[in-house]
């Protein structure tokens, strides 16, 4: 679905700008994280340039770990990384929160070590 002001709202909170992109593919040929995507970042840029908000339904924007190889090789100049972390903001905001305490096996979390269950808390929960 293409909402009004969906990609506007990205730019706003990003301060990125997809209509820079490209479609070069340099983001997709470069991310560290590519096997676990379905949309490659260089498709996540497609749909939000053609303002379809269900690129807020893509896993892959939950996949990106930031490491911001993307960012450092965009030929446009594009911080694909913070687009990706908007994209997980708007979710979050919505209440589409990935990880829930009383989700998490009780075995899960005396396993995990802390510093994992706060990293995976910070990013994928409101
Ligand atoms: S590297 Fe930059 S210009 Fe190329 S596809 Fe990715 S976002 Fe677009
Ligand atoms: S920041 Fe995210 S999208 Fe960019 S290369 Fe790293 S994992 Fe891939």
């Amino acid at each position: 679905m293409v909402k009004d002001g969906f990609t506007s709202k990205i730019k706003e909170i990003s301060e990125q700008n997809p209509n820079l992109c490209m479609q070069c593919g340099t983001c997709s040929a470069s991310c560290t994280g590519i096997g676990a995507m379905e949309e490659l970042p260089r498709q996540v840029m497609r749909l939000l340039q053609l303002g379809k908000d269900r690129v807020l339904e893509s896993p892959s924007i939950w996949m990106c770990t930031t490491c911001l190889t993307c960012t450092a090789r965009c030929p446009r100049g594009i911080d694909i990384a913070r687009v990706m972390e908007a994209l997980r903001v708007v979710n979050l905001r919505q209440g589409n929160e990935v990880l829930v305490l009383e989700d998490i096996p009780l075995e899960l979390l005396t396993e995990v070590p802390q510093m994992a269950l706060t990293s995976g808390f910070r990013k994928l929960s409101a």
